[in-house]
């Protein structure tokens, strides 16, 4: 089997459907399968896959392709690398692949990063655990409560406090220091040199799904700052991509349908200790858009865990609209007062943890309480509240959630409630008031003529649904009523490729450019504009506008020639067919 027959297989054997399913929430509508797309935030779901064409697009973004491209852009990788996870995955041979030598460059760097990741995360383990300098990592490891059990589970390490340790390390193993510098795991000298990137840290490496090391978070023993460094961006690590223990734990936050967020690397090793398995870290930053995007495939409902202090309350703050954008209903575990995860954990063990699990408190709710206990007495401090919380009320889509969160602001805050919708409505009728202005301008700065556009969708929409038409048009100059040069190639492709039944999906293979590819697929998934009976007059219509077009090009052309005779033919034709002379 050559490579492209292989590549084949796959395609058939996968259903976009079914791997599309496993990351994203889909839902029956129609013809088509929709959900909210993985890949920007949104509220309501633009995110489409058809099972039919075997294609996803997202009308929101504009992304889509064929399962392929989902797998290369879900998990940011190659397309090599995609199409042997999917061919792994539905047990088809693959032949040894020989692509571009850029795609196999970048294949073989992200490789060599992850053998250089393996090799330090080795390292560092080692040294926590065998070596006579990793003892402060061993001590506070022991402080911590973490068990040798977890240490060699998330493959924990220490990084000692030398220049050179991890430098030296790699010079052993023949690798390049210049590659240790491109994994994030060195920093460049000025005279060419390199040193260790994490000295004196507690080491926690990263892992992608496939438990691949892509990066690693180290922390400081003492207070000194900053407390915690990140590997800094590289082709492998994303910074506020990933979720720390997302790899051993997606399978049981599916299960559950829940998910709990921690802010740190410690505290998501303690409650996993104890037997919480779906649990994960932000990676000692704040909660980012993607994460909640990456966790909507496995879930619907998160728990924020947030230090109960200023800046865990801020952080939750922060974290609602995301939630609220990213259509997960989150909550928020509160601590009794003075407890972090870890100190509550180890103190009442995990069923007190779990009793504190049912009791978590609405994000919203949590929000409010906040907003509240710092609200000022009387009005001013009303208005503030108002002013603070009516962006988030604009941005609830659903009217039916809006109207329960403005009952509730209103109840808790004693504002009048229909204050508070005559002051969002007034704000809404603004902002979409600005949104029309904004897309008119946009419709007039692209200089479209949107009559002209909506017969090229017309057009191409009659070819896809009724493909028998395609010989009528075949021998005509049809591209003279096309006026987008994108759809003209796309039908061309079309009149081409078009294999007579179907496999609308192989379509977008054949196209060269990507504003076409992109411009295809919502194409192939809009409904029929046509019905049986108004298809052959729908021909007719066309055919006549491709020759009432040659026949004003003639007719431009015969009295820029003077040519009289031709002229008068031309316009005797026209009268005869009672053609509308505006055509043109
Ligand atoms: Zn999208």
């Amino acid at each position: 089997m050559d490579f492209s027959e292989a590549k084949e297989e796959v395609r058939k054997a996968a259903d976009i459907v079914e791997i599309i399913g496993q990351h994203v929430q889909l839902k029956k509508r129609g013809q088509n399968h929709v959900g909210l797309c993985p890949f920007h935030s949104e509220r309501s779901p633009s995110f489409t896959v058809n099972q039919d064409k075997q294609i996803y697009h997202c009308f929101g973004c504009g992304r889509g392709g064929d399962v392929f491209t989902f797998w290369m852009e879900y998990h940011n990788l190659t397309f090599p690398q995609s199409l042997k996870d999917l061919a792994e995955r539905y047990n088809i041979d693959l032949p040894r692949y020989g692509d571009v030598a850029a795609e196999r460059e970048k294949t073989e760097l992200k490789e060599q990063l992850f053998k250089i990741n393996d090799l330090a995360a080795d390292y560092f383990h080692t040294t926590l655990v065998k070596n006579a300098d990793g003892r402060p990592g061993r001590d506070y490891f022991s402080r911590r409560h973490i068990s040798r059990e977890t240490i060699s589970a998330f493959r924990l390490g220490y990084a000692v406090n030398k220049w050179d340790g991890l430098v030296n390390y790699l010079r052993s193993k023949n690798i390049s220091l210049g590659r240790g510098g491109k994994a994030g795991l060195l920093v460049p000298k000025k005279d060419g040199d390199y040193y260790d990137r994490f000295r004196g840290r507690i080491i926690f490496p990263i892992f992608d799904l496939n438990r691949r090391v892509i990066g690693f978070g180290g922390r400081i023993l003492d207070d000194s700052l900053p407390k915690y460094i990140n590997t800094p961006e590289t082709p492998l690590y994303h910074k506020g991509d990933s979720l720390y223990g997302l790899d051993s734990a997606f399978k049981d936050i599916r299960e559950r349908g829940l998910a709990i967020i921690v802010e740190g690397y410690m505290d998501m090793l303690v409650l996993r200790q104890q037997g919480i398995s779906n649990v994960v870290a932000t990676l000692g930053t704040a909660l980012t858009s993607n994460q909640v995007r990456r966790l909507k495939g496995y879930t619907r409902e998160v728990a924020v865990l947030f230090d109960p202090d200023d800046a865990g309350r801020e952080a939750a703050l922060k974290s609602f609209p995301l939630f609220l954008n990213g259509g997960i209903s989150a909550k928020v575990l509160v601590l009794p007062q003075g407890e972090d995860p870890d100190s509550f954990v180890n103190r009442y063990g995990s069923d007190e943890f779990k009793e504190l699990l049912r009791g978590e408190t609405p994000i919203f709710d949590f929000y409010l309480d906040q907003a509240l206990a710092h609200m000022d007495a009387g009005i001013d401090g009303q208005i503030k509240v108002l002013n603070e919380v009516l962006p988030i009320f604009m941005d609830i889509e659903q009217g039916a959630i809006k109207s329960l969160y403005v009952h509730r602001f209103s109840e808790k805050t004693g504002i009048n409630e229909a204050v508070v919708w005559e002051e969002l409505r007034r704000r809404e009728d603004k902002r979409a008031e600005s949104r029309d202005t904004s897309q008119i301008k946009n419709r007039l700065l692209s200089g479209q003529d949107p009559r002209k556009y909506g017969s090229d969708l017309q057009f191409l929409n009659l070819l896809v649904y009724y493909p028998e038409t395609i010989d009528t048009f075949r021998d005509q100059e049809w591209e003279l009523i096309i006026s987008d040069p994108e759809i003209i190639k796309i039908i061309r492709v079309f009149m081409e490729k078009r294999p007579p039944g179907g496999d609308l999906d192989r379509i977008e293979g054949f196209l060269d450019s990507p504003v076409a590819k992109e411009q295809l697929r919502p194409l192939l998934m809009s409904e029929p504009m046509y019905t049986d009976e108004s298809v052959s007059q729908a021909v007719n219509e066309f055919v006549q506008k491709i020759a009432s077009v040659k026949r004003s090009q003639s007719m431009r052309k015969a009295s820029a020639e003077g040519d009289i005779e031709t002229l008068n033919r031309l316009i005797k034709a026209r009268h005869d067919l009672d053609l509308p002379s505006k055509e043109n």
